[in-house]
């Protein structure tokens, strides 16, 4: 199944035109599966998300994106507690007792590939494919995520309605929650996929 795993809304990510339900209605109309929401910094709150899961009959996952010392980090299994940390260690160490898991979002956007032994100790893989990134970018990203434990994600980082469903993640195994989000991601069962322009 289809799932993009990096989307921003309105109003928890203050840089998107994004309203949530025109963002579920997108995904879906282009043939994705689920979406999780990564807003910057800021979690939903688990009922409202069910919420929007339930009104729109869609599958919204929540995840987060966290703006730390090594850049922009994707955060999944980290659905309660803060969602603002000063270092990707500080963020580390509570995913580790969330049991939640983090990727390097965007790694070759600034030009610069961000790689140091902490890189590898904090992050399960990278952001293979961002729909936003350019194809050089991506393709810098996706030979990155070859150094790391898991296969890299893909995501789209929409902000914008043209951006929705660029890309997303394949999971091979079945998705429902954020539970099951975070176990199929733990088994490496997925790749990232570039899906349209
Ligand atoms: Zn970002
Ligand atoms: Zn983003």
């Amino acid at each position: 199944m289809l799932i993009d795993l990096h989307c921003h809304t309105l109003p928890l990510s203050q840089c998107s035109s994004l309203r949530p339900e025109e963002l579920v209605d997108l995904a879906r109309e282009r043939g994705l599966d689920g979406i999780c929401l990564t807003e910057h910094d800021a979690l939903w709150e688990e009922q409202e998300r069910t919420e929007l899961a339930r009104r729109t009959g869609f599958l919204v996952l929540g995840g987060v994106e966290l703006t730390t010392d090594m850049g922009h980090v994707l955060a999944f299994g980290l659905s309660s507690g803060s969602a603002t940390f000063a270092s990707a260690g500080s963020a580390f160490a509570a995913a580790q007792t969330a049991g939640g898991l983090l990727y390097l979002a965007h790694p070759a956007r600034d030009g610069l590939l961000r790689v140091s032994h902490e890189t590898v100790e904090y992050f399960e893989s990278v952001e293979a494919v961002n729909g936003s990134d350019t194809r050089l970018q991506n393709l810098a990203a996706t030979g990155l995520a070859h150094g790391f434990r898991l296969p890299g994600i893909g995501g789209s980082d929409a902000h914008t309605a043209t951006e929705v469903g660029r890309a997303a993640t394949r999971f091979a195994v079945p998705v429902a929650d954020e539970a099951s989000l975070v176990a199929a991601l733990r088994s490496g069962q997925y790749e990232a996929v570039h899906l349209r322009d």
